[in-house]
């Protein structure tokens, strides 16, 4: 069916390339394109002799758009998937409008030196996406990502409006150590040391960090505490779901976790403000980053599993009703299967379903959007296919 370039090959970006090998029918070939060119290297002589998916490589500075111009340019992709960091959306997509080829990503843009999540710096590429005949598809992750495509479902098969959603983000797995993150160090403790916020009537409501917590029974996983957070896909679903009220975003965390958090945070750790040490520039959260077990160290050793979905409140033919959709995920069965934990793997799914959607015409309209302004249900079908089945509950328990 076509060509996709991969950026990025770390832990998501594993978990996609293994998904687009195992489907070689759409992805006839995949470059994965990195700043360490070795680990591209080194997933290639692990996956080409088990896919017809014919698998390139090569060494890319994201941050430099003339460079990533000319490795578009020679490859040919049809779709760009962007599983690099946050940091490299927009000169991804800079790149993509010069080449005229579709953009996928699973985080939106945040500057290195203000951890603020927004949409509207990749919004602003709308017209311009639109006048090149090109789709950029926003957030193809699991959250944001599913958790849209959910909303998009719910929205056009339950519901004439939605006007609370709750999106429920529980990870049961425990890796053994102490501290660690289950994704990229730096992106995870800049998410959870912001302030949290959710949206009510239209407007942002701002917490302290960790203010709001709650207690939530979680099927296959158990009772656990979950904590407010900010989340990007908020911003996007407030807009896009009809009647929304009220919308907040919950993720669980362990006591000891949070301890460290708060130590770390304490003695000025997390913190992304660059001081001088040895005559050295460092910033201290970069610097942590390089201490911590590497997330793709975990897979291994992690065991359980996470739930993550939505509860919806609404009304259908003028009745209330309640509808909750999730999907459940086992640490050590993506780990057989991938070679990853759950974290990776619940993301790097749906980022191929993404690419996918894109390079099979499925999802076809030039512009800029979000993930749930495209039709949920061949996505929805996909999930359960790829290895993220869903469940529903029509009688969930509600988050007060
Ligand atoms: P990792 O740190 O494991 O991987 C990032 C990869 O990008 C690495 O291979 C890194 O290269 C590469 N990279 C970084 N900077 C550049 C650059 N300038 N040029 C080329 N390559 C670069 O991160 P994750 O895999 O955990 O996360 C990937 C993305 O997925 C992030 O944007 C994250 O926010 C997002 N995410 C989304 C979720 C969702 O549900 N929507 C959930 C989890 C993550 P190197 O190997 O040299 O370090």
């Amino acid at each position: 069916m076509g060509k996709c370039m991969i950026i990025g090959c770390g832990g998501v970006a594993s978990v996609a390339i293994h998904k687009c090998c195992q489907n070689s029918e759409v992805f006839e070939g995949i470059m994965i394109a990195s700043r360490t060119k070795s680990k591209c290297d080194a997933l290639k002589e692990k996956l080409q002799p088990t896919t017809k998916t014919v698998i390139e490589t090569a060494q890319v500075n994201a941050d430099n758009v003339d460079e990533l111009i000319a490795l578009i340019k020679s490859y040919k992709p049809d779709v760009v998937l962007n599983l690099a960091l946050p940091y490299q959306d927009l000169t991804i997509m800079d790149a993509c409008l010069a080449t005229k080829t579709h953009y996928v990503d699973t985080a939106n843009y945040e500057p290195l030196d203000t951890a603020k999540f927004e949409y509207k710096w990749q919004w602003a590429y709308r017209e311009k996406f639109e006048q090149a005949g090109i789709t950029a598809l926003l957030g193809s992750g699991f959250d944001p990502g599913v958790t849209g495509v959910f909303s998009a479902y719910a929205m056009k098969h339950q519901f004439d409006e939605i006007n609370y959603i709750d999106i429920l983000d529980c990870n049961g797995g425990d890796h053994g150590y102490p501290f660690a993150t289950n994704f990229n160090p730096e992106i995870n403790i800049r998410e959870v040391s912001a302030k949290g916020s959710y949206i009510e009537d239209g407007k942002w409501v701002e917490t302290e960090p960790m203010e709001i917590k709650r207690v939530y029974n979680f099927k296959g996983v158990g009772e656990k505490d979950m904590y407010l957070l900010h989340h990007e896909e908020l911003e996007s679903l407030a807009l896009n779901i009809k009647g929304i009220k009220r919308i907040r975003f919950f993720m669980t965390f362990g006591q000891s976790y949070l301890t460290h958090l708060k130590c770390l945070e304490d003695v000025g750790m997390t913190s992304i403000e660059p001081i001088m040490y040895e005559g050295k520039e460092i910033v201290p959260l970069q610097f942590l980053k390089a201490v911590l077990p590497d997330p793709a160290s975990l897979g291994p050793r992690t065991v359980g599993k996470t739930n993550i979905g939505c509860i919806f409140r609404g009304k259908k033919d003028g009745k209330d009703k309640n509808y909750y959709l999730y999907n459940i995920c086992d640490h050590q069965e993506c780990y057989r299967e991938v070679g990853s934990q759950a974290i990776s793997y619940t993301t790097g799914v749906p980022a191929m379903i993404g690419a996918m959607m894109i390079m099979t015409g499925t999802w076809k309209k030039p512009g800029v959007y979000n993930i749930e302004e495209f039709d949920p249900d061949p996505f929805m079908e996909a999930l359960n296919k790829w290895g993220l089945p869903w469940e529903e509950d029509f009688n969930p328990t509600l988050v007060d």
